[in-house]
């Protein structure tokens, strides 16, 4: 009888599923980014200048806010969000377990205490259920991460900062786009931030923004943003700090990149949908694997593309991520681009774990502070999630269309299937 060879592993001398240069880099750059930022460079202005003002019109009407400031980061933009919404020493925000860094240490910035709430395994977002317990008479806001470009569930969140007075920082810094019952994000809290790092949905190098619909949490946002300064740098300036402020503005060319990218934007999320759409029917099915879930009223920008290995059905030994790596080191020698995006969840850092954020201490131990402190072992979901993902961005990404999507899920089950074959690392001697 005629045995089906089973395909080797490249991982283990066999032939790679996709060949090198296939995957293109993000972001194309074609005629429209070289003209935009060629008209900079030859303009007068290489700091905050017209482009900056243009990309903050432009951004604010094409996700439907009244106010926008663009910004060196957005990093930047979610201290300015903190600051905007009156969080200050002593004042507690919380903050989903599982994120980026600075979702939590843009508190600290400052002075204010994050107080971790665990993600809901499923979407990977603060689990709804789970804040109430969190909120305490210090609590003045929450900070929702919409990962990976899935909105958090916004109804039941607004619901409960309603019910206790809280106010909502989106950080939507992977969710340009995402849509929750068809509302965009930036809409559902009092303000939102952007980033245009270049691994986001919209890259200019780097960058952000801050978006807000109320006037007043604008005009405070600005003020951090430049200095302490109370006029923009487009108006008459008086040089004269009225407050604690830090240097957060963009640049021209910077701003221009951005603009041109804008305006490529809703085509490069449509693509980013159809390679989604091909990765969910081509990986469906397959034993072992979990595939990114979107609840009912949800359209994700499909940010990051998360698969999640279910290590019981492969009988595998503890501790769980040892063999999510030697399933992420086997997808990536078959020529995939993939990697884990955070291997630790964030009350588990050093720097909530020494809560020595500005030194001696502080923001802890400050005479109006409750005595907050942070417990690894308190968010199940999100240390679950640390220990079995693995994500596609590049991919999904234009110019990459549903022929990579095709062979990255092909690579994927071939690795899968042959899971027998993978070398897991000698666990480390305790
Ligand atoms: C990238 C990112 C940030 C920070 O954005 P920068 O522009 O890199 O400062 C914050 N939060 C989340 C969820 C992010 O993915």
């Amino acid at each position: 009888m005629n045995e089906k060879k089973r395909p080797v592993l490249a991982i283990n001398g066999g032939e790679r599923s996709i060949p090198e240069g296939f995957i293109k880099n993000w972001p194309p750059i074609d005629p429209v980014d070289e003209e935009y930022v060629l008209a900079s460079l030859r303009g007068e202005n290489h700091t905050f200048g017209p482009n900056c003002t243009a990309f903050e019109k432009e951004f604010a009407a094409w996700n439907g806010n009244q106010y926008a400031i663009t910004t060196n980061s957005g990093t930047a933009a979610l201290h300015m969000a903190v600051y905007s919404c009156d969080c200050g020493s002593g004042d507690e925000v919380i903050v989903p377990a599982y994120s980026w860094s600075s979702s939590a240490t843009c508190i600290l910035h400052h002075n204010a205490i994050p107080v971790f709430v665990d993600i809901d395994y499923a979407t990977m977002n603060l689990d709804p259920d789970k804040i109430e317990a969190a909120i305490t008479e210090k609590t003045k806001a929450i900070i929702v991460v919409h990962l990976h470009g899935l909105m958090a569930d916004m109804e039941k969140i607004t619901r409960l900062a309603r019910k206790y007075g809280l106010k909502v920082i989106e950080d939507a810094c992977q969710g340009h786009g995402a849509r929750f019952q068809e509302k965009k994000s930036g809409h559902w809290g009092d303000c939102a931030t952007f980033s245009f790092n270049q691994n986001k949905c919209l890259c200019s190098g780097e960058g952000g923004m801050f978006v807000t619909d109320n006037r007043e949490m604008w005009e405070k946002a600005r003020t951090l943003w430049s200095f302490g300064e109370t006029r923009s740098p487009v108006e008459s300036r008086d040089y004269h700090a009225y407050a604690l402020g830090w240097m957060y503005r963009n640049n021209d060319l910077t701003a221009a990149f951005g603009r041109a990218q804008l305006t490529k934007l809703d085509r490069y999320l449509a693509v980013q949908a159809e390679n989604a759409a091909v990765l969910l029917e081509e990986l469906k099915g397959q034993p072992g694997l979990i595939l990114p879930f979107v609840p009912e009223g949800h359209q994700p920008n499909w940010y990051n593309f998360t698969l999640r290995i279910d290590p019981e059905a492969f009988g595998c030994p503890s501790p769980t991520f040892r063999f999510r790596d030697a399933v992420l080191k086997a997808v990536r020698a078959e020529g995939v681009p993939t990697g884990i995006w955070q291997s630790y969840i964030l009350p588990r850092m050093t720097v909530f774990q020494s809560r020595n954020g500005y030194g001696q201490g502080c923001p802890w131990i400050c005479p109006n502070a409750r005595n907050v402190i942070y417990n690894p072992e308190a968010y199940p979901a999100a240390q679950k999630h640390c220990e079995t993902h693995f994500g596609l961005t590049t991919p999904l990404r234009a110019p990459n269309g549903t022929g990579v999507a095709r062979k990255v899920a092909a690579a994927i089950r071939k690795v899968l299937e042959n899971a027998g074959e993978l070398n897991l690392e000698p666990e480390p001697k305790k």
